[in-house]
């Protein structure tokens, strides 16, 4: 097949967006902005890079420290004193085949007035020299995704331990930063019910070295190898209910704070219930996401016995495949 050629310059943001988000304890305006780079360094290596991320796709090639620059003048341009800002990368912003040593620095110049600045780094580059040296308004976000280095391995692909993670919180904090660590609810080959278990295990694990626990749905992503297992029927992507659930169960358990803002929720490619009530139960899990309040996360819909049910039976089934896709009228997967 023909290679298209990509036409997204490298001179300009991916995509930036303001929200709400934490700061200090209250809710505050945040801009978040997605850079251009030359991509993360695993999903660039011959390993295929993690199951469930399309970012390999996404990256460019040959993107400058110029480029770079322009993309944090765009940025500028729109950045309206908001007290929480996130740069993206989609890999790791302290890899400097990303983003070279003087562009960073420059990040870090141009930010300095903010309360909160946030990147995503994998744990390979937090070193004890990176950690000292990185401004104290600073939030490293880390996606361990699970505690259970066979997951890790086997499911998700990771390309590095859970311990390295661990390792790299401990530096962070000792360091005198805040960091946010990423979970994965329901890697591959999981059974919605093992899903929802590591990520309570997984909480735990990461509660001692994160302020933040980011619980992230697995979504499908295009040209991904979960997405070949999902047109196949041998993945469904998790029920809001269990998200939920995981929110009940280690709230108030844990000194971090549990948030959740799922890509693609209600949709067949991300986290869903019966179609109904998807609106609903993610608006209380953002609720939660601020209030940490598990009364919040009180919703009714009938198709939560569906969910009870399609927990039982993938029990007695002994499998992780959608088995609700067996019971749908409609057997097409809407794309
Ligand atoms: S999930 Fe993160 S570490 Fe894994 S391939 Fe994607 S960007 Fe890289
Ligand atoms: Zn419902």
């Amino acid at each position: 097949m023909a290679q298209t050629r990509d036409r997204r310059s490298p001179r300009e943001l991916e995509t930036l967006w303001k929200e709400s988000d934490m700061s200090g304890g209250r809710k505050v305006d945040a801009m978040v902005a997605i850079m251009r780079t030359n991509g993360c360094c695993w999903a660039k290596s011959g390993s295929g890079g993690c199951t469930m991320c399309g970012y390999r796709t996404a990256s460019l090639s040959g993107v400058t420290e110029e480029d770079l620059n322009a993309q944090i003048d765009q940025a500028l341009a729109k950045y309206k004193g908001e007290p929480f800002v996130k740069i993206y990368t989609s890999g790791s912003f302290f890899d400097p085949e990303e983003i070279p040593v003087p562009v960073r620095e420059r990040v870090f110049r141009e930010f300095a007035g903010c309360r909160r600045l946030l990147v995503e780094s994998r744990p390979e580059f937090i070193t004890d020299e990176l950690a000292a040296s990185l401004p104290k308004n600073m939030t490293v976000a880390l996606g361990l995704e699970s505690s259970n280095e066979e997951i890790l391995r086997t499911s998700i692909n990771k390309g590095f331990t859970a311990a390295q993670s661990k390792a790299a919180g401990e530096r962070l904090k000792a360091a005198g930063l805040m960091v946010r660590t990423y979970l994965l609810l329901k890697p591959p080959f999981m059974s919605e019910k093992a899903g929802m278990d590591d990520v309570v295990s997984s909480v735990r694990f990461a509660d001692p070295f994160s302020d933040e626990i980011s619980i992230n749905p697995l979504n499908i992503q295009h040209g991904t190898y979960v997405e070949r297992l999902w047109k196949r029927g041998d993945f469904r992507p998790p029920w809001i209910w269990s998200l939920m659930e995981v929110m009940k169960k280690v709230s108030g358990t844990v000194h971090s704070r549990i948030i959740s803002s799922p890509s693609g929720g209600g949709s067949q490619r991300g986290v869903h219930n019966c179609g109904k009530c998807d609106a609903e139960a993610l608006a209380a899990v953002e609720r939660f996401s601020f209030s940490q309040d598990p009364a919040d996360l009180n919703v009714a819909c009938e198709c939560r016995k569906t969910w009870e049910q399609y927990l039982e039976a993938e029990k007695y089934l002994g499998t992780a495949a959608d088995i609700g896709r067996a019971f749908d009228s409609d057997l097409t997967i809407r794309m």
